[in-house]
């Protein structure tokens, strides 16, 4: 087992206010005191003083965080519960084991070549990841594999990944160069997105740069405790970030859990392992690394463009605020603005609640949480009496139109930098 990370001095500044508790996504969905913020806090100071053994129970219990960063929001004291609950995942791995299906999803994410073979022969998601109709385990049980709900809706695979679609350099009549970092789920599935920010991009005469050698940003290795994975693709993304970052005004991310991932969890997780020098190198690369729509509201002239082409359209837009994007980086009120220009915005109930998403094991061995966590967001969604409803993330996408989906909810997901490419799109055209 590795050595027991400083969780005592995080369970011994709890100080048991509870205000976490209301806001707790895994609380919302199993109302019991040991999965709260506060019960996860306390177990991790008993596993500190060795007063709790890291049993199957006990991984059962920190498997069940959705590390959706909901109770770091409200805690007075700022205590870093998901990162806390991150860092016990690599105990629970290095006791147990990383399951066969995960280890091979996570060989494909440090690999991309084969990752886009494997794409490429389309079975990935449908084979490694996800269940089907659970069973009584809800895992097929000769080859340990979670199976597939027959009514989930999974993303499509597109044919060319972003990421091989484009030239590396795209010129424009301006003089501003930008770097697109585009997310895996993005570059194989939801490869519009990349599309809509390369036209939005063109439309404001800024040149874009797109790193072929970009790797995952390493995010679900993170949340599973995989921290082999999460170190090597750190690093590599860091030694190449490092090689073009001079020659651009900035990187920017469609995806909220991406930018969140490479602009602070990579930082921290160096810092906690006592890596200062890559720690370092991780908050010089931060300071240009931005959301594709924090970035464009502020930095560019977008806002009046859109506003200036005139486009009003019938459908009216709700939008979600993903928690990597509203908690961890405070960004909301960008894409709202320029989402604004075109679109009437009808606020759901509580945009902030989080989908549900979870990660790679919420989303396969505990997927029963994540439809009872996505259910409430689906009902709000409806309420609104909203169209279309808007994040920038693609893992809440894929939650979102699950759950969407499996609660008979017709309304469609976009990334608000698709739908702002379609505003500038018909406002040429009329
Ligand atoms: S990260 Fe989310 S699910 Fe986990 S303890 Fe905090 S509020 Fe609850
Ligand atoms: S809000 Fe913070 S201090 Fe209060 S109970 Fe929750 S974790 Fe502890």
């Amino acid at each position: 087992m590795s050595e027991k990370f400083h969780f005592t001095s995080v369970s011994d500044e709890c100080i048991k206010c509870g205000k976490c508790i209301p806001v707790c996504t895994i609380h919302q969905v199993n109302a019991d005191e040991v999965t709260s913020p506060r019960g996860f806090i306390d177990l991790l100071g008993a596993y500190q003083r060795d007063e709790l053994d890291l049993d199957k129970q006990a991984k059962d219990i920190f498997e069940s965080c959705f590390l959706c960063t909901a109770c770091t929001d409200v805690c007075p004291n700022d205590l870093p519960t998901d990162m806390v609950i991150e860092e016990v995942r690599a105990d629970i791995a290095d006791k147990f084991g990383i399951a066969w299906f995960k280890r091979v999803f996570f060989t494909l994410l440090r690999h991309r070549w084969l990752m886009d073979i494997m794409m490429k022969l389309g079975f990935v998601f449908k084979t490694c990841g996800f269940k089907q109709e659970p069973k009584k385990s809800g895992m097929v049980p000769r080859f340990n594999l979670p199976i597939l709900k027959a009514d989930r809706l999974l993303p499509s695979l597109s044919k060319t990944s972003f990421l091989n679609k484009y030239p590396q350099e795209i010129k424009t009549k301006g003089t501003r160069r930008v770097a697109i970092f585009i997310g895996c789920l993005a570059n194989y599935n939801y490869t519009s997105i990349g599309d809509s920010l390369v036209d939005v991009l063109k439309e404001l005469d800024i040149d874009i740069f797109i790193p072929k050698k970009q790797k995952c940003c390493a995010a679900p290795a993170y949340f599973t405790g995989d921290f082999y994975t999460v170190e090597k693709l750190a690093k590599e993304n860091i030694e190449y970030f490092e090689t073009f970052i001079d020659d651009v005004e900035a990187i920017i991310i469609p995806e909220a859990t991406c930018s969140a991932m490479i602009k602070h969890d990579w930082e921290i997780f160096f810092k906690n392992r006592g890596m200062t020098d890559w720690e370092e190198r991780a908050k010089k690369l931060n300071k240009k690394i931005f959301m594709a729509t924090e970035w464009l509201h502020n930095e560019t002239e977008l806002k009046e463009l859109l506003e200036s082409r005139g486009v009003n359209f019938e459908e009216s837009v709700t939008y979600h605020d993903a928690c990597h994007a509203k908690k961890v980086q405070g960004i909301g009120e960008e894409p709202r603005a320029l989402l604004r220009a075109n679109y009437e915005l009808k606020e759901m109930s509580d945009s902030n609640r989080c989908c549900g998403f979870g990660g790679v094991t919420m989303q396969t061995e505990k997927f029963h949480l994540a439809q009872a966590a996505g259910k409430p967001k689906a009902a709000m969604i409806k309420e609104s009496g909203a169209q279309i409803v808007s994040a920038e993330c693609s893992a809440c996408r894929m939650q979102i139109s699950n759950s969407l989906h499996q609660n008979e909810v017709d309304v469609t997901f976009k990334n608000p930098v698709e739908l702002i490419a379609q505003s500038l799109k018909e406002g040429k055209s009329n």
